[in-house]
């Protein structure tokens, strides 16, 4: 193994919450609007599979969105995430109170963003991972970008490496 990986390893192996943003990573970024306004959204069903395993084994996962979106809601009550926000903001604030209500120190939190809003709370994160098209400043502060796309196993690839990292996936 690289040096590059085993430094990349040693800061998967802490994660114990994995924050997720929607647009572009949970989902591939497009938003369908209907002729009578209702918003529909794809998700990937491996992405949501990754989603369960890691709350299986321990690892926490929220969801923070800087949009609304009904769809949201169901895919997340679906998957059993409970810790989903939307409308935010400023998703720093929002992850800080995260960490504080679950008792958890920056360094055990994982973050996946692909736009700028993402940065601040992806910087504060132990470690972060964005998409192959995510805005250049977003690739510049990943520290692993996936091979797959938003909204295509982009979230599946990077919490297979944090279970894999913490010796919990086996199949
Ligand atoms: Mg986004």
């Amino acid at each position: 193994m690289k040096k590059a990986d085993q430094h990349l390893e040693n800061k998967l192996r802490r994660v114990e919450l994995l924050v997720l943003d929607v647009d572009g990573v949970l989902s591939d970024g497009r938003i369908y609007i209907s002729d009578d306004g209702r918003e529909i959204k794809a998700f990937d069903a491996r992405d949501g599979l990754a989603i369960v395993a890691l709350k299986r084994r321990g690892v926490e996962v929220a969801v923070i969105s800087g949009r609304y979106s009904r769809a949201v809601e169901i895919r997340c009550s679906d998957l059993g995430v409970e810790l989903l926000f939307q409308d935010v903001s400023d998703k720093l604030d929002v992850l800080k109170k995260i960490l504080k209500q679950c008792n958890l120190s920056p360094e055990s939190a994982a973050a996946m963003g692909d736009d700028i809003n993402d940065i601040s709370m992806m910087k504060y994160c132990g470690v972060c991972a964005t998409v192959p098209e995510a805005h250049p400043a977003v690739l510049e502060v990943a520290d692993y970008v996936t091979s797959r796309a938003g909204g295509r196993g982009a979230v599946r690839e990077f919490s297979e490496l944090i279970m894999k990292a913490k010796g919990m996936w086996k199949y």
